[in-house]
């Protein structure tokens, strides 16, 4: 086995039982209520909260739905194709961040060519009578069913090849089983050399997953009502933008905390295959059977609010990543950057140097990216009005999620450069909203 490195977990060992436990106990659950209540009760919490007190435990086994043989086939092909993609077409080669133990993984940067490819041939397929994303509708229940246990079994995989197969020295058991199965124990597992797993996972399959699910909505809306109503169509197109912004920008997202930091265990992959394409998706979901019409003036005050949000959000993180790719010789809202040079030692020893941009959209607060994208999500969930809670799940979720990111973030960053990242503190005193917290 590789040389490992130690899988260290950023919440103490109680919090990461509780935190595992109720993942596991209650998300999968929660995916099928979340889909039941979207699809058959209206969107309402009550009524499906009626439906469990009047049938109990029966009631629920009643509606969870079972992976059907339309589903696996749906899944497998919607998987297969997403991976041939990613292997076979071309892509400019790109170098990912230098990892903990010292390695540079590299990637084939072809991720806006897959979208793209990705969306002309669903809506093609549609278009000219040769499969209708209906169907993915129609099967939805059962999908999510299937994505539940496939994707508990893909970590099972994903344990086992961090034991016995590691693709790289950025691996390592913490000594403990399930925290091992929980954060993972591979930060870049790979099949064959080229094969990035949670490329796959987080960005072809789950990301990817969210535009094809857009798109089904809209389509299942055309065909029951013969039209898509402008709050269909906001929200449709927000979340088309987010995700374009996403492929767009892929390359980046490669030397986030997701794929640098992460490694590719239960937390991460799961919530990539099974929540992003159920819950992220679940505005959209619940528009289907309530066509609310906004009118065309608040409908494009949303639709610009939105955009105005996903751009700012790209420009944060454009702007730490070409601030970082050209080592601070860039300008900054039109001026030369203000900027920490932090050293830090890796995990073999080595002194390295990171520039920590202090001024532009990273002085305003130290995670000041996350306001617009809980924003973004917002202006894409408005349009289902204020009649149900439920549509507003995901926002409320991206905030507990990028507020405890930002602090985990925080706590890494204070662990990796120390007193320079107590500097930057001092000169950014805030973590994500400016002059409040
Ligand atoms: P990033 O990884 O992009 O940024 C944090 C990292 O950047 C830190 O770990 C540190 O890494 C480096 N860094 C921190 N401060 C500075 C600075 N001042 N100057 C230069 N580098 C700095 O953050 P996220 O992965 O959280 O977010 C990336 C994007 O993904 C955002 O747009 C976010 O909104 C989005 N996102 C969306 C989620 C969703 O579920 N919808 C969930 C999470 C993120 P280093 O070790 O290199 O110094």
């Amino acid at each position: 086995m590789a040389a490992s490195t130690e899988a260290k977990t950023v919440h103490s060992p109680a919090l990461t039982y509780f935190s595992m436990l109720s993942l596991l106990s209650l998300c999968p659950p929660f995916v099928i209520l979340l889909w039941y209540t979207m699809v058959h009760a209206d969107g309402s919490i009550g009524q499906t909260w009626n439906y469990l007190m009047q049938h109990g435990l029966q009631g629920f086994i009643e509606i969870w739905p079972r992976p059907t043989a339309t589903a696996w086939k749906i899944i497998f092909v919607y998987g297969a194709f997403e991976a041939a993609l990613q292997l076979f077409l071309p892509g400019k080669r790109v170098e990912g961040p230098i990892s903990p133990a010292g390695n540079r993984p590299v990637y084939k940067a072809n991720g806006m060519a897959a979208y793209f490819v990705t969306l002309v041939t669903y809506i093609s397929l549609w278009w000219f009578g040769i499969f209708n994303p209906t169907v993915v509708y129609d099967h939805l229940g059962e999908i999510f069913s299937a994505l539940i246990f496939g994707s508990l079994i893909f970590c099972v995989f994903l344990y086992i090849k961090g034991h016995v197969a590691p693709s790289s020295t950025d691996s390592g058991s913490s000594g403990n089983i399930i925290i091992d199965f929980y954060w993972g124990m591979e930060l870049y597992p790979r099949i064959g050399k080229n094969f990035d797993i949670k490329v796959f996972t987080n960005c072809r399959f789950g990301m990817m997953s969210w535009a094809v699910l857009a798109v089904t909505y809209c389509i299942k809306q055309y065909e029951l009502y013969g039209k898509v109503a402008d709050s269909m169509l906001v929200n449709t197109i927000l979340m088309l933008v987010y995700v374009t912004k996403f492929f767009w920008w892929e390359a980046g997202y490669w030397n986030t905390m997701d794929i640098a930091h992460d490694r590719a265990g239960f937390y991460i992959c799961w919530g990539c295959l099974v929540w992003v394409p159920s819950v992220y998706t679940s505005p959209g979901m619940y528009l289907v059977n309530h066509p609310v019409n906004l009118g065309t003036q608040l409908a494009l005050y949303i639709l610009v609010a939105g955009i105005l949000c996903i751009y700012i959000n790209y420009d944060c993180d454009r702007q730490r990543q070409e601030f970082r790719r050209t080592n601070g010789k860039c300008k900054v809202w039109g001026k030369a950057p203000s900027k920490i040079e932090a050293t830090y030692t890796t995990t073999s020893g080595e002194t390295k140097t990171s520039l920590l941009l202090t001024s532009g959209w990273w002085g305003l607060s130290r995670h000041f990216h996350y306001v617009p994208e809980i924003l973004a999500a917002f202006f894409w969930t408005v349009p289902a009005l204020f009649n149900h809670f439920l549509p507003y799940f995901y926002v409320a979720f991206l905030t507990i999620l990028l507020f405890d990111r930002a602090k985990r973030d925080d706590d890494r960053c204070r662990s990796k450069y120390g007193k320079y990242w107590k500097l930057y503190c001092t000169k950014v005193p805030y973590r994500v909203i400016p002059g409040i917290y």
